[in-house]
């Protein structure tokens, strides 16, 4: 039987991660997760994953091309599994077509994109309000998970911090470059019918249970 491709898509913010790390578990998929098979690859000092070391020693960005081989090693490594799930790429419609070539190869395509949809001001409201202890690093949210006394940890007493990531400005240019990089990916699967929409505004584990009853 062919394996199903799906690919998770959604604005930074949405919890994109940690869904797809636990559809894969429960659904029994392959995830092609970017980020991790680099990871993955360098430690395990695959022949591949050492060139990739080599740019990443260097500070500088890894080769799509190059990443494009690791994932077309691990399709052909896991041909026999049902499915794949890929998180973090393709990331724009350059990369889809590197990924519509080597899925041709393997006479495989895109099943369908699953697309966590929440409104910038939903990320804004979520991301911006998160402070962290700079000792434990627990996490809060001044709105829906506040510390019992005003911006100190419960457990250090010590001042909450805001995250370089999580202020404003540069949540809004990653939400800027999202828009204008990444999700017209969405616009180019649905018009192949291929995007199943989820509401990413609910809990995470709503979320879960929504896109799980469609795939
Ligand atoms: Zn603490």
């Amino acid at each position: 039987m062919k394996s199903k491709i799906f690919i998770l898509i959604g604005p930074p913010g949405a919890g994109k991660g940690t869904q797809a790390k636990n559809i894969a578990v429960t659904k029994d998929f392959v995830l092609i997760s970017t980020g991790d098979l680099l990871r993955e690859n360098v430690e395990k000092k695959t022949e591949l994953g050492q060139i990739a070391k080599s740019y990443m020693d260097k500070g500088e960005f890894v080769p799509i091309e190059l990443v494009a081989k690791i994932i077309k090693t691990n399709i052909q490594q896991n041909l026999n599994k049902k499915g794949f799930l890929f998180d973090g790429f393709p990331r724009d419609l350059s990369q889809n077509v590197l990924l519509d070539e080597m899925l041709n190869e393997f006479n495989l395509e895109v099943d369908k994109v699953i697309y966590i949809d929440v409104k910038d001001e939903a990320i804004l409201d979520r991301l911006t309000n998160r402070r962290v202890c700079p000792k434990c690093k627990k996490v809060y949210h001044m709105k829906y998970n506040k510390p019992k006394n005003d911006e100190t940890c419960d457990d250090c007493g010590i001042p909450l911090i805001t995250r370089d990531d999580d202020k404003p400005e540069v949540i809004k240019n990653r939400l800027a470059t999202y828009h204008k990089v990444t999700h017209p990916l969405v616009e180019h699967f649905d018009k192949l019918g291929k995007v199943i929409r989820v509401n990413g505004e609910k809990s995470p584990k709503e979320v879960e249970t929504e896109i799980l009853s469609l795939i």
